[in-house]
């Protein structure tokens, strides 16, 4: 197992196992990696002869207030999860290697960025769309590996996969959780220990909609109120959003007809943590 900082030599290993027949799976992340990404890690090791796991915070995915700075990174465990789950290559370029200074071109998956966190989070599709394009010309993979945890971001790639024409199939991966039910992520280790206790609260409330659900109950409205009723029992929990909507294309719905993405995104002391779950009619 290798880590890779260069384009150039990310390209010629690829040339190399590409002479070899030999077929290559992407896993995109931004490092701290945990059980979440070790699934992916895994599931691309038995889909793919090669597997490769990028490893970077995309400056240009993060708004000017957001955590860029204080984005956890612990490279040593990283490297060694990413081996004992069958990867092959680390890519870990530095931002000035991936950008040119006068970068200029823009991406917009137009109407699917538009709600979710694509409202609250205005530059974060745009610059998620032109790292996750970069990586896939530069790494070429038969197929690359995204997490159903960030719904949105995995429907925007599937969208753009399709608009624009990339010859890669994009695999969805289930959400994994820790015992107690918050979706692994990252962002959960800036939490005390009273946030974490109130962080359960994503799943709780989502569980709580997929009850009414279970019961037969199908306006939007109804599971909005519901989840929107246990989050505010949580007194650290402030809610960002909360939707219903169609999972092709995003859109709100009233009425739950097709398959829905119910989707949250709440505060804990400053931190903002994500949630979601689909349902197919
Ligand atoms: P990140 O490093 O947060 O950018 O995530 C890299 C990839 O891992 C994305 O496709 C995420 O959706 C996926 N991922 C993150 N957390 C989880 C999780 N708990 N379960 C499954 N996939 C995840």
């Amino acid at each position: 197992m290798n880590i890779l900082n260069s384009i150039d030599e990310v390209r010629n290993q690829i040339k190399t196992w590409r002479k070899e027949g030999l077929s290559i799976g992407l896993v995109p992340t931004m490092g701290f990696l945990h059980e979440g990404h070790e699934s992916l890690i895994r599931r691309a090791a038995k889909e793919n002869d090669r597997v490769i796991v990028s490893i970077f915070v995309n400056p240009t995915q993060f708004g000017a207030n957001e955590d860029l700075e204080t984005y956890p990174r612990d490279m040593k465990n990283d490297e060694s999860l990413c081996f004992s789950a069958g990867a092959n290559l680390i890519f870990n370029p530095s931002p000035s290697s991936m950008y040119f200074d006068d970068a200029c071109t823009t991406i917009n998956v137009a109407g699917l960025t538009d709600g979710l966190c694509g409202a609250k989070r205005p530059v974060h599709f745009g610059g998620v769309c032109v790292v996750v394009s970069k990586l896939f010309n530069i790494v070429t993979p038969d197929k690359a590996y995204f997490g159903e945890k960030d719904a949105q971001q995995l429907a925007v790639i599937k969208r753009m996969v399709r608009d624009l024409n990339f010859d890669i199939e994009i695999v969805g991966c289930p959400i994994i959780r820790e015992t107690d039910g918050l979706a692994k992520s990252s962002r959960n280790t800036y939490l005390s220990e009273n946030g974490r206790k109130a962080a359960l609260i994503l799943n709780k409330s989502l569980n709580l909609s997929k009850e009414a659900l279970k019961n037969g109950e199908r306006k939007s409205s109804i599971f909005k109120d519901i989840i929107k009723e246990k989050i505010n029992s949580e007194v650290l929990a402030k809610i960002d959003y909360i939707e219903v909507v169609d999972s092709l294309t995003l859109k709100p719905v009233t009425n739950i007809k097709a398959s829905i993405l119910v989707a949250i995104a709440i505060y804990i002391e400053n931190t903002r943590l994500i949630d979601n779950f689909t349902y197919k009619a």
